[in-house]
């Protein structure tokens, strides 16, 4: 086709495409992995289209959906994005907001992250969107998430709901050959029910059977919490004037899964699979049904095993509501196994008891992604149980064992080689080994394995903890060292209002703030201080140091964490402030250790050249490794000491000031040179 092109893209820029294609008009988010590569995609795919999509990084994922929302409300087509634990943050907002009427349409990415690979929590997005009646699309591949967002705006601007679209990071950061439409010309078409899955996908459609249909329609509104509704459909409300928000709840918002559920039967009738399409056999010993990626791992592996004539499977996108098929299918198999991340959703709205095979009965994984070793295991079991008739595969098993030959060295999580938040942690223990260590989200939260943060609850969560346990001491008329630790982005997100309550209520720990310049571990967005917009133009910096002494905070140093005498000396004077008999003191003293991160600063400055001799006198006593964890310290078991990986090493010269035996002069000449 002449104006299509095609290109291999990650599933977030897809996803960024869906909905540029769809016409998006302003897009909103926070950092937070796996969601981060969206907007930067938007922001690519809109110069390339010369388009006047507005884009920006917001403080928070609260402001973020706000933002896209007052857009949608007035008539734009917006959207936000932010991961599982972000959309906590937007949670009041989200619960207001669907109530409210929208003239545009309004989507909400969320990117969920099963095991969690790079988040506190595991959180099924699906689940909250099912119990507050929102609709939600579980994509099963970054082609199919990119059809997903584009479906889902148009479907927002046409029923005037708010619509969410759930990736997982597997989707997020898998990559596929995307064609990519001229704006508003893509016709999207979800590949849901059966026959489409890998070796099952066909063109015999019409063999139809038809299950108890009325059945499991009728008991739909009582599988799931909230799935309640009137039972008007949408061509009352459409005719409705959308009006700009309201205090009283939208009928549409109200309806919005009843609308969907109509619209199933008119507009998306023709891109959803019908039962009729089954060319396999109906009354199967097995069936699945699954959704997001574990659809697209469920369909290789029974492709590998040889069963696809044998096992069919049911691809559910649409989670809330669910199309009433699934039920069909469910009726239409002696056993199903359901397959989703990470909750029981689809297992949930099932509810067929002992004919399933799901987490319930231990045969899914109550946590924990859904890997590809995972589902064949439960697969095989399930068919070894069921006795299928005709298993004709014989596993091939010769890559794990392959695996089981090569050992590789632990890789624990760790700052990177050269990282100044470890000069920090490092100083702070040092300063106060026994102190109470409260911590916070991002890079910094790596500080745990140095015992240099003790808590990490949430974003900000650090400074409110660390005032708990100031409280908690002073009743106790203790007055343990508390030194709480964010970084500069985390600070923007949720540390300032702590921080501004710690000051009130007169609390007295040090509050040290990891200033690198940039939000790092989510791939180096621009903080408000940088004073750099999403898309690279210059806009006013908001300086931490004003935001400290705005909020009344009279003890402020701000030091470079490699001068780390300097640091350890700021923070016992620090302690000393916070324990005189000053009143002015009774207050955080604050300490911004600020160095700008070493991902950014790469290829700005020229490259020491100089060798760090960690090897000259060392007695092997393995300090530096225990109590600076620096990747690039290796302890050499033949020799008894410990060397340098040059590939990793920046110089930054740190380790020789951990070292007990080098002398304090030579430890100076290399942080000079
Ligand atoms: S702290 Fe010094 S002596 Fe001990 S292992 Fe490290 S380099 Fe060797
Ligand atoms: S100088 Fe030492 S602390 Fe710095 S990166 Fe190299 S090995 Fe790590």
């Amino acid at each position: 086709m002449k104006d299509v092109n095609m290109e291999v893209m990650i599933g977030n820029y897809s996803i960024a495409r869906g909905l540029v294609e769809a016409g998006l008009e302003l897009a909103a988010a926070y950092p937070g992995t796996p969601s981060s590569e969206i907007i930067p995609g938007i922001i690519e795919f809109n110069k390339r289209e010369k388009g006047h999509i507005h884009a920006e990084w917001s403080t928070n994922e609260r402001c973020a959906f706000e933002v896209a929302f007052g857009a949608a409300s007035i008539g734009k087509k917006a959207a936000c994005m932010m991961k599982q634990v972000g959309l906590n943050v937007a949670f009041p907002s989200l619960l207001g907001a669907r109530r409210k009427k929208i003239k545009g349409g309004f989507v909400i990415i969320c990117c969920d992250d099963p095991g969690p690979q790079s988040s506190q929590t595991e959180q099924d997005t699906r689940l909250i969107a099912a119990l507050l009646n929102i609709p939600v699309f579980d994509p099963s591949s970054p082609k199919e998430a990119g059809d997903a967002a584009c479906y889902a705006m148009e479907y927002s601007y046409e029923h005037k709901v708010p619509v969410i679209v759930r990736s997982t990071h597997r989707v997020s950061h898998a990559r596929e050959n995307i064609t990519m439409y001229p704006i508003g010309t893509r016709k999207v078409a979800l590949d849901e029910g059966i026959g489409e899955a890998r070796g099952q996908g066909g063109e015999s459609r019409g063999q139809g059977v038809k299950g108890s249909r009325g059945q499991g329609a009728e008991n739909q509104g009582s599988r799931v919490r909230g799935f309640e509704g009137s039972s008007e459909g949408i061509g009352a409300e459409s005719n409705l004037q959308p009006s700009p928000i309201t205090d009283s709840p939208s009928p549409i918002a109200q309806n919005s899964i009843n609308s969907v559920s109509s619209t199933n039967s008119s507009s998306s009738t023709q891109q959803s699979n019908s039962l009729s399409a089954i060319r396999y056999p109906l009354n199967a010993k097995f069936g699945i049904v699954a959704s997001g990626m574990s659809f697209s791992i469920a369909t290789d592996v029974i492709f590998e095993l040889n069963l696809t004539r044998l096992i069919p499977v049911y691809k559910v996108i649409k989670v809330n509501p669910v199309d009433p098929e699934m039920y069909d299918f469910v009726d239409n198999v002696d056993k199903v196994l359901v397959l989703e991340e990470t909750d029981s959703v689809l297992e949930a709205m099932i509810h067929r008891g002992d004919k399933v095979f799901g987490r319930r009965n231990g045969y899914v994984p109550n946590a924990g992604e859904l890997t590809y070793d995972i589902i064949r295991g439960i697969i095989e079991q399930i068919v070894e149980e069921t006795g299928m008739e005709g298993r004709t595969f014989s596993p091939d098993h010769s890559i794990e064992e392959a695996l089981k030959e090569i050992t590789f060295p632990p890789r624990p999580p760790r700052l990177c080689a050269g990282c100044s938040h470890r000069a920090s942690f490092f100083a702070m223990r040092y300063a106060f080994p026994e102190a109470i260590f409260p911590g916070d989200i991002g890079c910094y939260t790596l500080g745990i394995s140095m015992g240099a943060v003790d808590t990490c609850i949430d974003m900000g969560g650090g400074v409110n903890l660390a005032s708990g346990f100031y409280n908690a001491c002073n009743q106790d008329e203790t007055f343990t060292p508390i030194i709480a630790s964010i970084g500069d982005s985390t600070f923007f997100h949720a540390g300032m209002e702590p921080l501004y309550d710690a000051v009130k209520t007169r609390k007295r720990f040090i509050f040290m703030i990891m200033d690198n310049s940039t939000t790092a571990m989510t791939g180096m967005q621009p903080t408000p201080q940088t004073g750099i917009t999403a898309d690279g133009t210059k806009t006013h910096s908001i300086k931490i140091d004003d935001i400290v002494k705005g909020f009344g905070v009279d003890f402020l140093k701000i030091i470079d964490p490699y001068n780390m005498s300097l640091m350890i000396e700021t923070l016992r004077e620090a302690h000393a402030y916070l324990t005189s008999d000053n009143h002015s003191a009774r207050k955080p003293a604050v300490i911004i250790a600020r160095r700008e991160c070493l991902l950014s600063v790469k290829g700005k400055h020229e490259a020491l050249t100089y060798t760090i001799n960690i090897e000259q006198d060392c007695v092997g006593c393995k300090r530096c490794i225990k109590l600076f964890d620096c990747p690039a310290l290796i302890f050499n078991d033949e020799k008894r000491k410990v060397t340098v990986d040059e590939g990793l090493c920046t110089r930054c010269g740190m380790c020789l000031l951990v070292c007990a035996m080098k002398r304090p002069d030579k430890r100076q000449k290399q942080i000079d040179e």
